[in-house]
Order: C-alpha cells, then sequence, then structure tokens
C-alpha cells in the first residue's frame, strides 16, 4: 500500500500513472478506490485535451493532479503523522471514536467528497 508514496509527477513521456501506480492511496486510511477513479478520470481528460498537441497530455494530466489530488495527500500525510504519532493504546480508539461519531464525515472523506482539510466539504475542483 502507498501509504504517502505518492508521485509528484505522475508519469513520464507520453505514460501517466494513475491509482495506485502513481502512489494515490490516501496516507491516512490507505483508501484508493476513489483517487485510482479520480486519477484516471484527470489522465483521460488530459489525453483528450493533448489529442491533438503530442506530448502535452502529461503537462495537462500535472496540472490538474497538482491541483485536484496533490493537496488531499499532503493534508492525508499530516494528518497520519498527527495521529499516528500517538501510542497504539490512544490512537486505535481515537479512530474508533471518529468513525462512532462522524460515519457520515468520514465515508464523505474517503468517497472524496470532503477535503482532508478540517474535512470540509469540496468546492469542485478545475478539470
Ligand atoms: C487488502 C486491501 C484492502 C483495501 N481496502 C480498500 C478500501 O476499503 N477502500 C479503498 O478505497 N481502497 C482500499 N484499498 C486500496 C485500493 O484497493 C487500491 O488503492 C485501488 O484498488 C487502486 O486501484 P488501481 O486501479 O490503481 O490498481 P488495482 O486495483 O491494483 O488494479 C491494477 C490491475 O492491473 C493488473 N495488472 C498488474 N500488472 C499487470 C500487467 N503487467 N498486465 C496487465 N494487468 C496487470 C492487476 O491484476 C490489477 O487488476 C485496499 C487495498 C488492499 C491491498
Amino acid at each position: 500500500m502507498p501509504y504517502g508514496n505518492y508521485f509528484k509527477v505522475p508519469g513520464c513521456g507520453n505514460t501517466l500513472l494513475v491509482g495506485d501506480a502513481a502512489g494515490l492511496a490516501d496516507p491516512f486510511l490507505g483508501e484508493g478506490i476513489y483517487y485510482a477513479h479520480r486519477s484516471a478520470e484527470l489522465a483521460a481528460r488530459a489525453v483528450i485535451a493533448g489529442f491533438t498537441r503530442p506530448g502535452q497530455a502529461l503537462a495537462f494530466y500535472r496540472e490538474s493532479f497538482r491541483r485536484c489530488l496533490l493537496p488531499e495527500m499532503r493534508y492525508a500525510w499530516a494528518g497520519r503523522q498527527v495521529v499516528f504519532a500517538l501510542p497504539p493504546r490512544l490512537y486505535y480508539p481515537f479512530l474508533v471514536l471518529f468513525l462512532r461519531l462522524a460515519p457520515k464525515i468520514a465515508e464523505q472523506t474517503i468517497q472524496g467528497r470532503r477535503s482532508f482539510r478540517w474535512f470540509r466539504l469540496k468546492t469542485p475542483c478545475p478539470r
């Protein structure tokens, strides 16, 4: 599981990396399905946008990747540093309590509808 080992540049040349190949499971919970779908969507859009400009797809993808996905990885990573710095006897009950008190917020965050940045509802990311 790529816990925080995400790429800053998601590809090389004509190769675009998505999902786990780009290291996109969130570093806090290890959830990667949303990021696999979202990165694939962004990569597909970049390929379409670069269709008449060979070699540009990665540049387009890199830009949307940087704006839409990297911030989430960074905030999830920061959350991980805080919570998992606690001893296991504390962080496990903390996570259980959070999931019991705010299951909807947890669900929406895993599904990409809320940000790891203070669990705010997301504004649409530029496509
Ligand atoms: C045990 C476990 C539990 C998880 N639970 C969750 C969860 O509850 N929620 C969540 O959001 N995420 C979860 N994840 C993470 C999530 O599964 C991944 O982040 C997500 O599946 C990544 O999607 P992907 O398309 O990038 O890669 P994958 O789903 O791994 O798809 C890659 C595909 O490529 C195929 N492949 C590999 N090499 C080749 C090749 N050379 N030629 C052709 N095909 C190839 C593989 O067989 C595979 O089918 C879990 C991961 C694990 C390991």
